[in-house]
């Protein structure tokens, strides 16, 4: 039973900055669903680095890519991100890692899962929503850490239970 739950939460790459992963990985790939908060912009804002634009907007040009969020302030900040980027925020009513949110989106962009490559800086929620809807996941560092402290917490819970994962031996990769 562990076992099976270190799978659902181990990555299948992991990167240090975003900027700097391995895009090959995004070859042959039908849809990048990129977390909002701290992988792409500053959390619970609307700015960012100039150097995730610059990279962001390659990527955005060469692949179709969505930018998906669990945050209560979403809608407020959509229409600045969205324009920051140059990419659509993909509204839903569930929340990652709802199986519901991962279906209306495969639904709406007509991909299969196996396609769909999901990118964010926490396991829980990112890596398990992809992990559970049967998508390829990257986890990469968060963009700074200014947060609030029970996100600050479950980071924690998260870095153990790479720690774990490490030391067990227990990886895909
Ligand atoms: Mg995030």
């Amino acid at each position: 039973m562990i076992l099976n739950l270190f799978s659902k939460i181990m990555p299948s790459y992991r990167f240090g900055k975003l900027i700097n992963m391995d895009i090959n990985i995004f070859l042959n790939k039908s849809l990048i669903i990129f977390d909002v908060d701290n992988t792409l912009v500053f959390s619970e804002g609307t700015e960012t680095k100039k150097e995730i634009i610059d990279w962001f907007k390659k990527i955005n040009e060469n692949y179709k890519c969505i930018c998906l969020s669990n945050s209560r302030t979403i809608k407020k900040r959509k229409d600045k991100i969205s324009k920051l980027l140059g990419c659509q925020i993909f509204l839903s009513i569930f929340k990652k890692p709802s199986k519901k949110l991962f279906k209306s989106i495969k639904d709406t962009y007509n991909v299969e899962a196996s396609k769909v490559i999901i990118v964010g800086d926490r396991i829980f929620p990112d890596i398990l929503f992809g992990n559970l809807n049967g998508a390829v996941t990257v986890l990469v560092e968060p963009i700074n850490n200014k947060e609030n402290i029970l996100i600050r917490i479950i980071r924690k819970i998260e870095r153990f239970s790479l720690f774990l994962i490490d030391s067990f031996g227990y990886n895909k990769k």
